[in-house]
């Protein structure tokens, strides 16, 4: 490009640049882009949020990162749900509202939390043997892909 070319082009591109009448086009960007370019950024404000929040203290055990939550196909049932957020046909959480009188688990060593299920309640040891077993243990690694994320 000659010098007088390579001026021409630099005025004509601070001429675009400054000009506010031409009007903005966004035709060129594929949809998918823009689509995914939305998404990457609502999970990102969801996360921040998700992090300030004091709410949801159980559930973010489970889920401490929302991308995460949002790849595995779950099948979300009550009991579920009732597991990952607390909120649902657990003692801690009836008597929290006042619907029962009592916290306390019907083995009576301690009040029934999602914890106690998951991990102390004697009442549901064969349950959980029987779920540990059936539980795979996968390497993080391979859940993430190959790419590792
Ligand atoms: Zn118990």
């Amino acid at each position: 490009m000659s010098r007088f070319a390579s001026l021409r082009h630099t005025e004509l591109a601070k001429e675009a640049v400054s000009n506010k009448t031409i009007e903005e086009c966004y035709t060129r960007i594929p949809k998918s882009a823009v689509l995914s370019e939305l998404s990457e950024q609502c999970v990102k404000q969801w996360q921040n949020e998700w992090e300030r929040s004091s709410k949801g203290v159980i559930t973010k055990s489970f889920f401490p990162k929302i991308a995460d939550r949002l790849k595995p196909r779950i099948n979300a049932t009550p009991n579920f749900t009732t597991i990952v957020n607390g909120h649902g046909n657990i003692k801690t959480y009836l008597y929290k509202y006042k619907i029962i009188e009592s916290p306390m688990c019907s083995c009576d060593e301690g009040e029934q939390s999602v914890d106690h299920i998951l991990y102390e309640c004697k009442l549901l040891e064969h349950e959980r043997d029987r779920l540990k077993a059936a539980v795979k243990v996968i390497p993080l690694q391979a859940q993430c892909g190959p790419e590792g994320g």
